[in-house]
């Protein structure tokens, strides 16, 4: 989508901090970090939420989680939240997939 922030990070039209890439999805830095480490993993497809997760893109979901699970064993972050918020009222406000990966701090439950 041509006024996407997250597709037109994915593409490298807006610069970001790269934690990792490859022909499926993107991590990189937040900009606004909530924990000594926080990125972001987002598909290179356009996706708006989990919400429009479905049978043909579920894959794509699938590879994040497998890219999340070794960038963290790289970085060594044996403890961590992974984070998606659908809808305004949950706390999205980029309308393109993306899963937070928080780490480096304690964390408190429920989250509010
Ligand atoms: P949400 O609020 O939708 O769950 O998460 C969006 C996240 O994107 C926020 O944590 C926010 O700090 C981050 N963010 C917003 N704009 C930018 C940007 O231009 N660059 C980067 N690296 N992160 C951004
Ligand atoms: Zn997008």
């Amino acid at each position: 989508m041509s006024e996407c922030l997250f597709c037109k990070i994915a593409a490298g039209e807006i610069p970001s901090s790269k934690v990792y890439e490859d022909e499926i999805c993107y991590a990189f830095h937040d900009i606004d970090p909530q924990a000594p480490a926080h990125f972001l993993v987002i598909p290179k497809a356009h996706i708006g939420s989990v919400a429009e997760v479905n049978g043909d893109n579920a894959g794509v979901v699938g590879h994040i989680f497998t890219v999340i699970a070794k960038v963290c064993q790289e970085l060594g972050l044996e403890s961590y939240r992974v984070v998606s918020n659908i809808g305004e009222q949950a706390g999205q406000s980029v309308f393109h997939l993306h899963f937070h990966v928080l780490s480096g701090r304690d964390m408190t439950w429920p989250p509010g």
